[in-house]
């Protein structure tokens, strides 16, 4: 699937991104994160149904797939539980912006509250201590934002990921000898603790962390599993056969769908990140995004035409500081 282009305002030499604009492409982003799986998702889980020979898992993901189509024909939410309403961004390090990144933000929790009135998405962020609901999804750090800056772009991209899956998640801190066993030992307990039993709700996509701080291998574990596409692999061909021997071994103890023993598979794809790390240490981390893997990407151009992309462009050689 190729770029859309949304709308050209075609006022050509403008050089400024108003904040209005911004607060579009929030919505937008958001809209399609609510109510339309990715392209990508959207054929793997096909081909989960396609692989899927027994009966419970196979009704289960034929549900899967026509809700899918279901959601975005009556643009509806993909899943009840709309997840926790975040955003990536990523800003082209030649933009400009009307009000700045402030603004931005302003935008993002605006073009939010419109949207989950617009859309009935439920509010699920709440007070963590006293459970007040503010009704809109808007709240202390939230909706979270994360940044990175792309060289030589005069663009910004807005990436909202509506993140469910409450189970699945993992942190180890590994010694020097755990080696490549302590990171399959990592997938395979949490898959074991929580992927078996349903939790997770697969077919997940799976991202791992592999290095840098306890809170980074965290960090990228859940960035892999939200902002790559299936089918992505890693540029170090050591880590994309990490990840395919990883993918495997998600794939090879008989779940399917919810975590019925099936042949549909487990795990739409497995993507691994790392980070250089503690000489004696590895931090592990790992992060399950369930079957309702939402995001959606638009793009703001200083011309004020916005697009929308299939994939994020949040995982480059600039953001690895792989070039640098
Ligand atoms: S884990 Fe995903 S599919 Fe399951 S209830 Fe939560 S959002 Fe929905």
């Amino acid at each position: 699937m190729q770029p859309v282009k949304l709308r050209s305002h075609g006022k050509a030499g403008r050089s400024t991104i108003k904040e209005s604009w911004m607060e579009e492409a929030a919505y937008e982003a958001h809209r399609l994160a609510a109510t339309t799986h990715p392209p990508d998702v959207r054929a793997a889980l096909n081909k989960a149904l396609e692989r899927e020979s027994k009966e419970l898992p196979r009704f289960v993901m034929k549900a899967i797939v026509e809700n899918s189509m279901v959601a975005e024909e009556d643009q509806r939410p993909i899943c009840a539980d709309v997840g926790v309403l975040r955003f990536f961004v990523v800003a082209g390090n030649e933009a400009s912006m009307e009000g700045g990144f402030v603004a931005l933000e302003r935008a993002v929790r605006r073009a939010t509250v419109r949207v989950t009135r617009d859309l009935a998405l439920r509010s699920n962020r709440v007070h963590p201590v006293n459970r007040r609901n503010p009704g809109n999804n808007l709240g202390v750090f939230s909706p979270n934002i994360d940044y990175r800056f792309e060289p030589d772009a005069d663009w910004i991209e807005l990436i909202a990921v509506h993140k469910g899956g409450a189970f699945g998640s993992d942190f180890r801190m590994m010694v020097d000898g755990d080696g490549l066993n302590g990171v399959r030992k990592g997938l395979v307990d949490a898959i074991a603790e929580f992927g078996r039993r349903g939790l997770t709700c697969p077919p997940v996509i799976i991202g791992v962390g592999v290095g840098g701080t306890k809170d980074q291998a965290f960090s990228i574990a859940k960035q892999a599993a939200v902002l790559r596409p299936i089918g992505d692999r890693h540029p170090e061909p050591e880590i994309a056969a990490l990840e395919d021997e990883l993918f495997d071994l998600a794939n090879s103890f008989g779940l399917g769908a919810m975590g019925y023993p099936g042949t549909g598979g487990y795990a739409l794809d497995v993507h691994v990140e790392i980070a250089y790390t503690h000489s004696a240490l590895t931090p592990l981390g790992v992060h399950q995004l369930c079957q309702a893997a939402r995001r959606g990407v638009v793009r703001v151009h200083p011309d004020g035409s916005i697009e929308t992309r299939p994939a994020p462009s949040w995982f480059s050689e600039f953001f690895r500081r792989a070039g640098i």
